[in-house]
């Protein structure tokens, strides 16, 4: 079955001298190539996740790359069978992620980045039993459904929170550590980061869990991984997959994340196909007897109106 859409996902930190203008052309691009999802453009770079047909997302990737401050741009690239962004959202921002220490002015200087482990080297790391600290730099939720093996996962919902989070494993700071995320972007400041306050001996994944499945298959990786579309999470590991999550009715394992169907209701939670249908996609009693009242009174409306015709 040939898949028809591809997801982009991509960054690069760069000064941007005229961001506007970035963004009325990457507006520009993308509605010629009608290509959907989010872009964030600040003086410091960009930050995009895009769906489109695969001969528009291509083309997409060479105009892009045609600009110079782009031209060394990575992508990560997944597929799908439908366009999973409901709109084309272009956004500035002051920074592109941030971990909000300072109120004006930059959290870390990027340059202070950690060197780069490639997925090969992560893997070898952990086939040979070696001793060191894999630190999750996403969100608890995101941990939740899909993590590497042994990975120290942050109690945090917002990565401005990492921050507080680093001063707890103050212990860590002549430890080996590696960070990761989902395709790198949080790591280039969380390892800056960490190595402004102390710790030493850092190394960020290249190209975050994506790369490393793309690369190495995955081993190492348990569960899936989370992501900001709707498709929310995506298999990671091809060699040995397990998963590591449990439904929160019934405890069955599965790595599958769902929006509680009550509009205004917030939860992501687990949930296996059985119990959403059984609890109409709701993530609890009060939702589903809410979802149940707005139902009543939306027959009750259109009989109402039916009745007025
Ligand atoms: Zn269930
Ligand atoms: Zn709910």
């Amino acid at each position: 079955m040939t898949k028809k859409y591809k997801v982009l996902l991509y960054y690069k930190y760069v000064n941007l001298e005229n961001p506007q203008e970035v963004m009325s052309w990457q507006r520009e691009l993308c509605e010629s190539l009608n290509l959907k999802g989010r872009i964030i453009i600040a003086d410091e770079g960009i930050n995009g996740t895009l769906s489109g047909l695969e001969n528009e997302s291509d083309k997409y990737i060479r105009e892009t790359m045609s600009r110079p401050e782009f031209s060394d741009m990575e992508w990560k690239i997944s597929y799908s069978n439908a366009q999973n962004f409901p709109k084309m959202k272009i956004k500035y921002r002051p920074e592109i992620v941030t971990l909000g220490v300072k109120k004006t002015g930059k959290d870390v200087n990027i340059d202070n980045k950690a060197h780069y482990i490639e997925p090969e080297e992560l893997l070898n790391l952990y086939e040979n039993n070696e001793n060191f600290l894999i630190l999750d730099a996403r969100n608890l939720y995101e941990a939740n459904i899909g993590k590497f093996k042994n990975a120290l996962t942050p109690p945090i919902d917002s990565f401005r929170e990492f921050p507080a989070f680093a001063k707890t494993i103050e212990d860590y700071k002549d430890k080996e550590i590696v960070t990761y995320c989902t395709g790198g972007i949080r790591c280039e400041k969380a390892s800056a980061y960490l190595r402004e306050n102390g710790f030493k001996k850092v190394r960020q994944l290249h190209g975050g869990i994506q790369t490393y499945g793309d690369k190495t298959g995955g081993k190492h990786f348990e569960g899936e991984m989370f992501i900001f579309d709707d498709r929310l999470h995506i298999p990671v590991n091809t060699v040995d997959p397990k998963i590591i999550s449990e439904c929160k009715f019934c405890n069955t394992k599965v790595s599958r994340y769902i929006d509680c169907n009550l509009i205004g209701c917030p939860s992501l939670f687990i949930c296996c196909s059985e119990c959403e249908e059984e609890n109409n996609g709701s993530c609890s009693k009060e939702c589903f007897d809410k979802i149940n009242e707005t139902n009543a009174s939306l027959r009750n409306n259109k009989t109402v109106v039916q009745a007025n015709v």
